[in-house]
């Protein structure tokens, strides 16, 4: 009933303000009551939400904002996370500087520290305070717009994926009955944030549809100590647990003892999303969190997908469930392997491109202003069928493993990425003629980002440009996304036209270079050479 009151007021609030069916609204907020009703007020008057992941910089949130033409924005004076305070209202200011399209920011309060606030700025409590407690919810098509999110892609800006009313509740509200096996009366924890699809679907949508009990995570794993997510789960008797594969692998580092520390008996089922989940990591969740007595779910889908599509439930009851894998599609879901030459692969024991052969109702529907760019990512490498951009492998048996990415998207922490931004972001820097960013296993954070980089003065001073390159990629895209390595290369290996062979510079940093491959198309095969020595001549002295 409290989220209902707040909702409603945050919507009349809106319409007091001029926000109308049909609206763009960003949310840029950490997660919070609060967010959630933000969210729930938009769709209340049919308006369009486009929640930015509020640990995003001011350029990102400028071009989200600027591509979806937000008329706009709520977000909190300042977030707090682990610990530390997040400035989001003076990153919102930076962003709409250059905004001409927001009419009005909303401020709520998370602190009590005080802000600056401009002529457009709206103290959002203050209002809601005010509004009336009812608010009649639109009437809405099925095929309307529910909200729009944006992710990467493998080229280009990120893309406004953009999922409509009925389908996408529908599939957000089975998905989370079905998979999770959720209960009337169960507490749901899935410790996503708001600003990515995982939070959509199973913070927000998917457990409000079937009436559950949501638990809302603001912190990190890690804050005040190893043992938070665990303390939760005693305090608040969470039934299933929903988390990423980043955070277990951080967390087993720490020991077990947190997390025998507190009383897990309430915990059924275990959900792992965003990344695949290594073996080591599924072992100590299954075992150590869940104790071997609770179901173990790998969920493998997609912002575009809108919900799960493959994991081991719903299935045949107690069926196997073999460690690391996603193994059983979705009702609904029909997925296909494809060869190179874009022809389906029949039988077990084979790997390919994984797509998808018939809609769904989850599925996204266009890519916002761009329903081209939606069709040449998706539908256009396999006429007919759904390109998820994933490989995969079907077992003997007949189970779905996910094999990774096919293209140059990476996957930094379940964050996805296109290394495409983070050259494009370096390119910004003066000095910088040339980069290519390669994804390569990291040991927690699943993928990191190793940069190579080209400079136009070979005395220029190394040091000072890394630190630049560091700064610019974090200001214009996120903290996340800065690369972890930096390697000055004279020149970057090119094919005779010009291309960028990534998949040696791969090799190189996945320290397979005894198996480069055919390098004969490469403008001057000698290169290879020269890089490899850079990359010994790095590790030497990094490890030193
Ligand atoms: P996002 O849209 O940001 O959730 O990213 C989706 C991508 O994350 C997929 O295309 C996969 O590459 C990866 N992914 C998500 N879940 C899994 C999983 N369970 N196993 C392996 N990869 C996954």
């Amino acid at each position: 009933r409290e989220l209902l009151d707040q909702t409603c007021r945050l919507a009349n609030t809106l319409k007091k303000y001029g926000i109308q069916k049909g609206d763009k609204v960003a949310i840029y907020m950490s997660v919070s009551p609060l967010s959630v009703a933000a969210m729930l007020a938009c769709a209340r008057i049919g308006a369009i939400h486009t929640v930015v992941f509020a640990g995003f910089s001011a350029e990102s949130l400028a071009g989200r904002i600027m591509d979806s033409g937000c008329k706009a924005v709520i977000t909190y004076n300042q977030g707090v996370r682990g610990g530390r305070i997040i400035e989001l209202k003076t990153t919102v200011d930076e962003a709409v500087k250059n905004c001409p399209s927001i009419k009005h920011v909303f401020v709520a309060q998370r602190t009590d520290n005080k802000v600056w606030m401009g002529d457009r700025d709206v103290p959002l409590e203050e209002e809601m305070a005010k509004a009336a407690s009812v608010c009649t919810p639109e009437s809405m098509d099925s095929e309307d717009m529910l909200f729009m999110l944006y992710t990467s892609g493998s080229t280009g800006k990120p893309k406004g994926i953009v999922h409509t009313q009925a389908g996408y509740l529908l599939y957000a509200a089975l998905t989370h009955k079905y998979v999770f096996d959720y209960q009337q009366g169960d507490v749901f924890g899935c410790v996503a944030d708001i600003g990515w699809i995982t939070g959509h679907s199973y913070v927000v949508y998917g457990p409000l549809c079937n009436g559950a009990t949501s638990v809302l995570f603001e912190s990190t794993p890690v804050y005040p100590d190893p043992g938070r997510y665990w303390e939760v789960v005693q305090r608040l008797k969470i039934n299933q647990f929903y988390g990423a594969p980043t955070a277990i692998r951080l967390l087993l580092n720490y020991g077990e003892e947190w997390v025998k520390k507190y009383d897990r008996s309430s915990l059924k089922t275990l959900g792992s999303v965003g990344e695949p989940i290594n073996h080591e990591a599924w072992q100590w969740f299954y075992h150590v969190v869940g104790e071997g007595r609770c179901t173990l779910v790998d969920t493998w889908w997609q912002t575009e997908t809108g919900g799960i599509c493959i994991a081991p439930r719903p299935s045949e009851e107690k069926a196997e469930i073999i460690p690391a894998m996603a193994m059983r599609p979705f009702f609904g879901i029909v997925p296909v392997l494809m060869d190179e030459n874009g022809k389906v692969i029949e039988g077990n024991d084979v790997s390919g491109a994984l797509c998808i052969a018939q809609p769904w109702p989850g599925m996204a529907r266009t890519i916002y202003g761009d329903h081209q760019r939606f069709v040449d990512a998706y539908f256009k490498a396999y006429p007919g069928y759904y390109f998820t951009g994933d490989g995969a492998y079907r077992t003997k048996q007949g189970y779905y493993q996910i094999t990774g990415r096919m293209d140059d998207v990476i996957n930094i922490s379940g964050h996805r990425l296109g290394t495409a931004e983070i050259e494009d972001a370096m390119a910004d820097h003066p000095e910088v003629p040339e980069t290519a960013v390669i994804g390569y296993p990291h040991k927690i954070k699943g993928e990191g980002a190793f940069a190579f980089i080209v400079l136009k003065e070979q005395t220029a001073h190394i040091d000072r440009v890394k630190e630049e390159l560091k700064t610019i990629v974090a200001s214009k895209i996120a903290k996340y996304a800065v690369p972890d390595h930096i390697l000055v290369v004279k020149r970057l290996p090119k094919t005779r036209s010009g291309k960028i062979m990534r998949r040696l510079l791969r090799k190189v940093v996945t320290e397979q270079s005894s198996n480069m491959g055919d390098v004969t198309t490469l403008d001057d095969p000698s290169v290879v050479k020269e890089i490899l020595d850079a990359y010994q001549k790095y590790k030497e002295k990094s490890s030193s």
